[in-house]
């Protein structure tokens, strides 16, 4: 039956070409720690985004089985149906206190959350939407899936944004989308300016807060939060997935915002809602954020991103324009990078390589990510090894 679909194979050689293939996928045999077992072998992991370590927190755990226990394994059904529970109200409820926001909407993913809401707020053609050229995957297939007519602004360049709003005059509405911290280049977006060119194009603004959610801004509460702009920006989207240690994507915003999004948003019409056991571990993990505990992590996060990333420009590695725990090296060239994460991996350290089309063509990289879990010893550790492959790879 091969022959039928014999244009995978063909597509897989393409990738083998590339030298980026690998015919078994990474895998963890431990828990997600800095210090975990994959593949079978022992590594320092400097690539998740568990950035405050809470994927094996006490508390989040006991959450999680507490609401194993009362509530079951399953929502089993959409959340429009029959599939919210008490507790995700409750998060629901637990977020928007803490965005500071009216109201709050968790989606099963933040890519979930991200192409819902882009699809439901500008549909038609007669609709535009502005986006920068950097912006996650979640938001390009948002801006996909609708007829909008598409803008793309040079990353972080208002000029730009300011010529996409003059082109995009006298549609129907107008949504700015721009992530809060770029995932790939770890640099912040300038949203008081965004704000500024959106106040004076009467367009609206959303903001991608994947990677500062745990973070940026007081208590980890985002980028909006991080440049006090409160009343100034219509959307903010958050990931429970990352900082916050679990699984989910949550749209803070107006009640009237989330009113529509409940009965517009395709993903949270038609995708079952989390289990009992993740909706009770993010409300764990937010109560967590805002206690004397959760800043002392978010302090050492920033601590540990200071000494990882001053250490490795002494050594002569070029950060490039990196504002956040992400920290990109930048090596060049598909096989390059693939060899390079390949001999890291060796050293026992992962850092996985990111290529076209995650990235642009000629920046292949690796991310590296600090977390508030990994101890000194291990970003000492990891430092070497780096800076040993980077030696055989005339990277420094
Ligand atoms: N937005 C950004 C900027 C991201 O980095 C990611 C995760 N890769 C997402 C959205 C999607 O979030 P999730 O993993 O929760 O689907």
């Amino acid at each position: 039956m091969e022959h039928r679909m014999g244009f995978l194979t063909e597509e897989i050689e393409e990738l083998k070409k590339r030298g980026i293939y690998s015919p078994t996928q990474t895998t963890l045999d431990t828990p997600q720690v800095p210090e975990a077992v994959v593949n079978g072998k022992k590594v320092v992991v400097m690539c998740s985004n568990n950035y405050l370590g809470l994927t094996v927190h006490p508390k989040l755990k006991e959450a999680a089985l507490k609401a194993t226990e009362e509530w079951g394994v399953g929502a089993g059904a959409v959340r429009p149906i029959i599939g919210t529970m008490r507790l995700h109200v409750e998060l629901e409820e637990r977020l928007a206190k803490f965005k500071g926001t009216e109201s709050s909407l968790v989606f099963v993913a933040g890519i979930a959350a991200n192409r819902g809401t882009i699809q439901a707020l500008v549909p038609t053609a007669e609709d535009a939407v502005i986006s920068d050229e950097l912006n996650h995957a979640s938001i390009i297939d948002g801006v996909r899936l609708t007829k909008a007519r598409r803008f793309i602004y040079k990353h972080n360049d208002m000029d730009d944004l300011e010529r996409c709003l003059k082109e995009a005059q006298g549609a129907r509405r107008i949504m700015i989308i721009t992530d809060g911290v770029f995932s790939m280049d770890g640099d912040i977006a300038p949203l008081p300016e965004i704000a500024d060119l959106a106040d004076k194009y009467g367009a609206f603004t959303m903001v991608d807060d994947a990677h500062a959610s745990g973070v940026l801004g007081k208590n980890g509460s985002g980028t909006v939060s991080h440049y006090n702009l409160k009343g100034r920006w219509d959307i903010q989207m958050g990931t429970l997935s990352k900082g916050i240690g679990v699984l989910g994507g949550y749209i803070a915003g107006p009640k009237y915002l989330t009113d529509f999004l409940r009965y517009h948003a395709r993903p949270f019409l038609f995708s079952t809602a989390h289990p009992p056991a993740v909706a009770a571990a993010c409300t764990a993990a937010i109560d967590l954020l805002e206690s004397e505990e959760g800043q002392k992590l978010i302090d050492r996060l920033w601590d540990n991103t200071r000494y990882f990333q001053g250490k490795l420009r002494e050594l002569g590695f070029d950060l490039w324009k990196t504002q956040t725990p992400i920290t990109p090296l930048i090596i060049g060239g598909d096989e390059k990078t693939a060899k390079f994460s390949r001999r890291l991996w060796e050293e026992g350290v992962m850092g996985t390589a990111i290529v076209y089309p995650t990235v642009p063509r000629g920046t292949e990289r690796i991310r590296f990510i600090v977390t508030a879990a990994h101890t000194k010893e291990q970003l000492d550790f990891a430092i070497e090894k780096i800076e040993k492959v980077g030696r055989e790879f005339a990277v420094i």
